[in-house]
């Protein structure tokens, strides 16, 4: 009889061992709503939420993240064997700026999506960038111990939403070799906005935050990637909602994912601070 740690790695071995022969199950896709870089640190209702999304997750080969914290001019993949854990913040506590996550890259993927994202674009491969915050703070959630290989893809400011939800398309195919590909921003980021005097406040959004986040729910929910790619068409209040594209475009590469039998499930989908929402989705 074996012991049920032995027993589980037995299951792993054999999942690993089915991805490695091409038999993957189609991996599902996130987008997680960030927030604050204290949720790495902090137990809230959030970091449940990750948590809890985790546990129904297939065991990745490895992770692509795309963070909005990794904004360049062009398209940059980590292509280092150990990405350093970077604190890309200030003014937050010393314990934040010990946390370290030290999981792996993966090098031989960062070449293979060199190839596959649209090949005359010449993706870059970088050495000097690692994890930043939009990563490590929700991985680590997902992935405490940091056994999983984890790549950052870089979003290239020069590009419209719908250049990257079409170009984004050509990473459909990593879904069924055993990626997890994970957009991290926030849908509604509007930081000049928060109100600090009641920024631990759950559920509390202005009035165009509670609109804004009740209109893309809608088109979440019905599949309406069109009207969520052309957000800038959508009225004052995702203007509000928006008022710079880092935090939203990684979204738009979620939805870029999504295939016909996917099934979308919304979690921690709370208002925050006025302006900030943490909505976070999951595709499978
Ligand atoms: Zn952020």
């Amino acid at each position: 009889m074996l012991p049920a740690g032995a027993l589980f790695m037995n299951l792993r071995n054999f999942e690993q061992e089915m991805q490695q022969a091409g038999n993957s199950p189609k991996m599902p896709v996130l987008f997680l709503g960030h927030g604050s870089p204290m949720n790495a640190i902090e137990e809230n209702i959030f970091v449940k939420g990750f948590r809890k999304a985790a546990q129904a997750l297939p065991i990745p080969q490895v992770i692509l993240c795309i963070s909005a914290h990794w904004y360049t001019k062009g398209t940059m993949v980590t292509a280092m064997e150990k990405p350093p854990t970077i604190h890309d913040f200030g003014g937050f506590p010393k314990a934040l700026f010990d946390v370290q996550y030290p999981a792996p890259g993966d090098p031989e993927f960062a070449r293979e999506i060199q190839e596959i994202y649209r090949p005359d674009l010449q993706v870059s491969l970088d050495q000097h960038w690692g994890l930043d915050h939009g990563a490590w703070s929700v991985i680590k959630h997902l992935y405490p111990k940091a056994e999983i290989p984890v790549v950052q893809m870089s979003i290239d400011y020069t590009r419209s939403a719908a250049w990257h939800y079409e170009t984004a398309r050509s990473l459909q195919k990593l879904r069924h070799k055993g990626v997890l590909i994970i957009g991290s921003g926030n849908i509604i980021h509007n930081l000049g906005l928060v109100d600090f005097q009641r920024i631990q406040e759950i559920g509390y959004g202005y009035d165009w935050a509670q609109e804004a986040h009740q209109l893309v729910n809608l088109h979440l929910r019905n599949g309406n990637d069109k009207a969520l790619v052309e957000y800038q068409q959508l009225g004052k209040a995702m203007q509000l909602a928006v008022p710079s594209p880092d935090h939203y475009l990684p979204l738009i590469y979620t939805l870029a994912l999504r295939d016909a039998q996917d099934e979308l499930s919304i979690f921690n989908d709370s208002l925050l601070a006025g302006s900030l929402s943490m909505t976070s989705i999951k595709l499978a």
